[in-house]
């Protein structure tokens, strides 16, 4: 059991700072944009990078095959594979959303695999690169939660200095069953171990958890949610588990051995989740964001706008906002 020390949560301690109420009624949850708006007075965009490493889980090395709803782009452009190093990314996403949105701060987020996978001088370049520009007002790395020790942290630490930074870490889901069932190779131990160590560094932390897992209903969402409240997150990307082809998951749903979640049954989750998650915690994300020519099902996966759009009226039609079902002494 990990020793529970007083969590500061550094998610409320942001919103403090910034004079950010998060408990009003007024808006269904708190979201990323807000955030980002409130800390740099403009949107902020992040630039979703590949750094070409690798996986643990899918090398051999802690597990084989990997979670079995990746398939081998582990999440990722596979841009790194296609020749296109740290700065060639950059220039290109940052080409593009100046244009669209008129961008001049961005958020560099090491995504693809295991970003703390790599000696450390390697890491060190990757992370410097992509910092070396004067626009470049924040780092986020996404790593697993077995992954990381102080020697990474404080190399992340120092290496961000006073820019944002903030850790991806996947969650999943708080059942060490499920995660068994997936094949995390890693357990719900390993993520609170990561999360107090990662507070130690004053790095705060993003969890990753999955809606719709094999065998996972509403109480184990809600357990997820409260566990993370327990934690004190800084912020929370939640996930659709959607069918990716050539997976393992994509064998289960062949066979008739998993049935992805109805718009419906997604909707009914995720509000019930954020009524149970600290209302100080940042909303990084509500949905799944599948690559069309690899979605297997379900088809409204890719039906974005309608998705968030059908999780605004769940919210309303319960009259739930983000920590509203919390009991009193649930949140942080
Ligand atoms: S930890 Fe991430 S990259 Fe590794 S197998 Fe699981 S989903 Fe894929």
């Amino acid at each position: 059991m990990v020793a529970r020390r007083p969590f500061s949560n550094v998610g409320f301690a942001f919103s403090r700072v910034l004079g950010i109420n998060t408990f009003v009624n007024e808006r269904d949850y708190f979201s990323l944009s807000e955030f980002l708006k409130a800390r740099f007075g403009e949107r902020v965009h992040k630039i979703a990078l590949d750094a070409g490493l690798a996986c643990p889980n899918r090398d051999g090395t802690r597990g084989v095959g990997g979670c079995i709803y990746c398939n081998e782009r582990g999440s990722g452009t596979g841009a790194l594979a296609r020749g296109l190093s740290i700065s060639d990314q950059i220039e290109g996403s940052r080409a593009r959303l100046s244009k669209r949105f008129k961008a001049h701060k961005f958020i560099a987020y090491f995504q693809s695999f295991s970003n703390t996978y790599a000696p450390l001088d390697v890491l060190e370049s990757l992370y410097r690169e992509a910092l070396g520009h004067d626009d470049m007002v924040g780092l986020a790395v996404g790593p697993r939660p077995d992954c990381i020790d102080g020697d990474v942290l404080r190399l992340i630490r120092d290496v961000a200095g006073d820019r944002l930074v903030w850790l991806e870490l996947g969650l999943q889901s708080a059942s060490d069953e499920t995660l068994r069932l997936i094949n995390r190779g890693h357990t719900v131990k390993a993520f609170e171990e990561a999360c107090v160590l990662a507070r130690d560094f004053q790095i705060p932390v993003v969890a990753h958890v999955i809606l719709g897992l094999p065998g996972e209903g509403m109480a184990q969402t809600r357990e997820s949610a409260l566990l993370l409240n327990r934690l004190g997150m800084f912020g929370v990307k939640i996930h659709l588990l959607y069918v990716i082809r050539g997976t393992r998951l994509a064998k289960m749903y062949e066979l008739g051995e998993y049935s992805p979640l109805t718009r419906e049954a997604y909707v009914d989750m995720a509000v019930d989740f954020l009524g149970h998650l600290d209302p100080n915690t940042v909303i990084h994300r509500l949905t799944g964001d599948p690559h069309p020519e690899e979605l297997l099902a379900p088809a409204w996966a890719l039906e974005k706008a309608q998705n968030m759009d059908a999780l605004r009226r769940g919210l309303r039609a319960r009259g739930v906002v983000q920590g509203s079902l919390l009991a009193a002494g649930q949140g942080a």
